[in-house]
């Protein structure tokens, strides 16, 4: 038994004072007491620690890789992912290890307890299979388990390059199955050995409605009934139109037509919508899977975050292409790309609740949601995923409430997170991941390596 004493806590039932909490030896919340003990860790600001809900951790590695002018005159998504394709021909699994050991570890640094990871990369860069066709997912799983950070696996389903059922081609081989060999790699997963976390979660991940066909989406859907279902949705004009070509509708629009969109389903980016799509999504009970850092650096547009609050929708924050893991930037970029739009302030603030706190509680709540994770709130009986914040630091100095989450997001930056535990496991202390060193060697290892060959 753990037990943790807090100065301040954002706990289910609002802020409170001077309180311990006990986590049990299966990395659950105890008990919350007003009790002190001499044996407790002391922390300044205790809050829920947010899941991240969209990473490709490869992705991490390719960051700064791409911001100089491509031949192309009109630099966009689509010449980014030209280039993300080359990278994929050099990464062996090994190298995929070492990369996602070490965005994990930034991501716990950052505050997020857990991961959502929309593993793609299944395959050699010719297409074929490993000999064991979850050969990379299970590296990915044996990094999660050097770093303590609490998994969801979400399998990416990958079939065609395009609504037209055009093949795969180039670095997109490595993505492909057809829904027997998916399954076989669903299975490999969920048997494997090192997958034994009491908090791991597997879910299914059909890619997009432009790589998967509506009767494979229909299969997916049922394939692990009651499991965490993510999709990438609506994140270009140009995705959009593909698809109205094609379906007859629009992407979100479609969707919610054709499948039971539910509690189960995180969309992610849902960056074009029309005011009908909004309303539509938010009352579906879906979470938006939004990584506001990702789509400014891909140039994707603005999600309409205000619309779709006001409607009630749910969101959570992903870090996706990984070119910054900083959870406090995610929610501020969100914010102040609102803001940009509108011309406004304060415009996810609600008349009860600040920005920095509906952000921060949207965050932690939609991510357990999405991950299908009992995790998101400072309550018995909850997974034990929390995060401390420096209580002495002069960005807080004087606040109280919720001015402490608005001065953390809005002031300060992720170098206030001191303490992580990812279900009960105390992973970062005094802002440093207990493996930082030897997590941080290897990776340069690998990224001197892999820039020699490209
Ligand atoms: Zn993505």
């Amino acid at each position: 038994m753990q037990r943790i004493f807090a100065e301040k806590a954002l706990t289910a039932d609002g802020w409170q004072s001077d309180i311990t909490i006990t986590v049990n030896t299966d990395g659950m919340i105890d008990s919350i007491s007003k009790t002190r003990t001499a044996q407790a860790e002391r922390v300044g600001i205790l809050l829920p620690a947010p899941g991240n809900l969209h990473s490709h951790a490869f992705q991490r590695a390719m960051a700064g890789m791409t911001e100089h002018k491509s031949p192309d005159p009109h630099d966009n998504f689509w010449t980014w992912r030209e280039m993300m394709y080359r990278f994929l021909d050099h990464l062996t699994p090994e190298d995929v290890e070492s990369i996602t050991a070490f965005a994990q570890m930034e991501m716990l640094e950052a505050g997020y307890a857990a991961v959502g990871e929309f593993h793609y990369l299944h395959h050699q860069p010719d297409g074929q299979s490993y000999a064991d066709i979850a050969e990379i997912a299970k590296r990915i799983i044996a990094a999660a388990g050097n770093t303590g950070i609490g998994l969801t696996m979400l399998p990416v389903y990958y079939e065609r390059g395009g609504c037209d059922n055009r093949p795969l081609t180039g670095g997109q081989r490595r993505f492909g199955n057809e829904l027997e060999s998916f399954a076989r790699l669903v299975d490999g997963i969920g048997k494997y050995s090192g997958y034994r976390a009491a908090d791991s979660v597997t879910g299914i991940a059909p890619h997009s409605l432009r790589a998967v066909s509506a009767d494979s989406l229909q299969q997916l859907a049922q394939m692990l009934p009651r499991a965490p279902l993510h999709m990438h949705i609506a994140e270009q004009i140009a995705e959009v139109e593909e698809v109205r070509a094609v379906y007859g509708a629009r992407p979100v629009e479609w969707l919610l037509a054709n499948q039971a969109v539910d509690a189960r389903w995180c969309l992610i980016h849902c960056t074009h919508m029309t005011a009908h799509e909004t309303k539509a999504l938010a009352r579906s009970r879906a979470i938006a899977g939004l990584c506001p850092v990702t789509e400014a650096n891909l140039g994707d547009g603005i999600f309409n975050g205000t619309g779709f609050v006001e409607s009630g929708g749910q969101f959570g924050i992903g870090s996706d292409s990984n070119i910054r893991i900083s959870l406090s930037e995610e929610l501020r970029q969100l914010e102040y790309s609102q803001r940009l739009r509108d011309h406004a302030r304060a415009v996810l603030a609600r008349h009860n609740m600040s920005c920095g706190r509906l952000l921060f509680e949207e965050a932690a709540h939609g991510s357990a949601q999405a991950l299908g994770r009992n995790s998101g709130m400072i309550e018995i009986g909850r997974i034990a995923d929390l995060l401390a914040l420096d209580v002495n630091s002069v960005a807080l100095a004087g606040c109280e409430g919720d001015e402490i989450l608005d001065s953390y997001i809005f002031a300060g930056d992720d170098s206030l997170v001191t303490d992580v535990w990812s279900a009960g496991r105390h992973v970062v202390r005094e802002n440093r991941h207990i493996e930082h060193e030897k997590i941080t060697a290897n990776y340069r290892r690998t990224m001197t390596d892999l820039r020699s060959k490209l």
